[in-house]
């Protein structure tokens, strides 16, 4: 039997289409705009498209959409300035800071100075803890969309035994925390797990956020199991293109799994997707109005 294809893009657009509903009704009700600042340090060429797509994806939604473009030699503490200057900018309810930065600047240091309020990346300590309690939280953008996908796929996921491949602090960990909210079983697995493919085929769910070309193959998924692949590898293709694959081996797995993610289209596109919905809920809470479910 062949899995069922859970089409991210169809999912992240929906989610968009609520977002920008939202963001009408936040300005009708409260006169209230949700504003998105994005810092970009350097000309990493991905990073660039990526600030582009996500500028472009906030102005679609009818929010504000503010672009801090930095060079490469910028100082830590110039890049500090800037996240001073948008952390007592009324009109900005979330900042993000596109990472990589370059090697002169403490990441940590950056993250750490972005008001926790406004942090719609959901990496700064006081949100990961908030989250790890139980507490209301920023959640990080991408385990946010797996986690929206599986209970779209699956709806209550209590009691199933559930692996996250990769223990990263934006993907593997969050995730886990999540699926654990959630009564799943968690497993985490890491580059020093003994028997992988084992531990893998014990999960109902399984999440693949490592970073390996297709490391994962089809007899280590769980007949009937629903798998998540965060995995983006660029790939030298045919006449020297590149192409992009997953963490899992897609077309063996496809043969076993019930239901998965493709690579790309989509994990991806959730990304922006919970990144614009993060935005919308940051600005409901600094503004003490309802805020609206995702
Ligand atoms: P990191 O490199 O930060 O973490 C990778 C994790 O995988 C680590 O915990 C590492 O273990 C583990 N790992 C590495 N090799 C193995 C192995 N052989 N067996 C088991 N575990 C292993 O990556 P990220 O979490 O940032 O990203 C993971 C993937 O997801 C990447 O392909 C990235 O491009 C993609 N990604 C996709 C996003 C999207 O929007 N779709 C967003 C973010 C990331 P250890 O800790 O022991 O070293």
């Amino acid at each position: 039997m062949s899995a069922e294809i859970i089409d991210g893009k169809a999912f992240a657009q929906s989610v968009r289409k609520r977002v920008t509903e939202q963001v009408a009704t936040l300005k009708e009700r409260y006169s209230l705009t949700p504003g998105l600042a994005v810092v970009l340090v350097g000309e990493d060429p991905a990073s660039q498209v990526y600030v582009k797509n996500k500028n472009k994806s906030t102005i679609e939604a009818g929010m504000k959409s503010e672009e801090i473009r930095l060079p490469k030699t910028a100082s830590q503490s110039e890049v500090l300035d800037v996240v001073a200057r948008l952390n007592s900018d009324p009109s900005i309810h979330g900042i993000l800071v596109q990472l990589p930065l370059p090697a002169q600047v403490d990441e940590m240091a950056v993250l750490d100075a972005i008001d926790p309020a406004k942090d719609v990346d959901g990496f700064h300590v006081i949100n990961t803890g908030r989250q790890a309690v139980g507490l209301p939280a920023m959640v990080p953008c991408t385990p946010l969309g797996c986690l929206m996908m599986l209970k779209d796929r699956l709806g209550d996921l209590s009691g199933l035994n559930a692996v996250v491949v990769g223990r990263s602090n934006i993907v593997g960990k969050p995730m886990a925390s999540l699926l654990l909210k959630e009564s799943c079983t968690v497993t985490i697995a890491h580059s020093k797990t003994k028997d992988l493919p084992a531990v893998c085929r014990r999960a109902d769910i399984l999440v693949a956020a490592v970073g390996r070309p297709e490391m994962i193959r089809g007899d280590w998924i769980k007949p009937g199991a629903t798998v998540v692949d965060v995995g983006i590898n660029r790939m030298e293709g045919e006449n020297g293109k590149t192409r992009l694959v997953g963490d899992v081996c897609f077309k063996e797995a496809v043969d076993i799994a019930q239901a998965i993610t493709p690579v790309p289209g989509g994990v991806g596109p959730m990304t922006i997707a919970c990144l614009l919905a993060n935005t919308v809920t940051a600005a409901c809470r600094i503004a003490g109005v309802e805020e609206p479910a995702h």
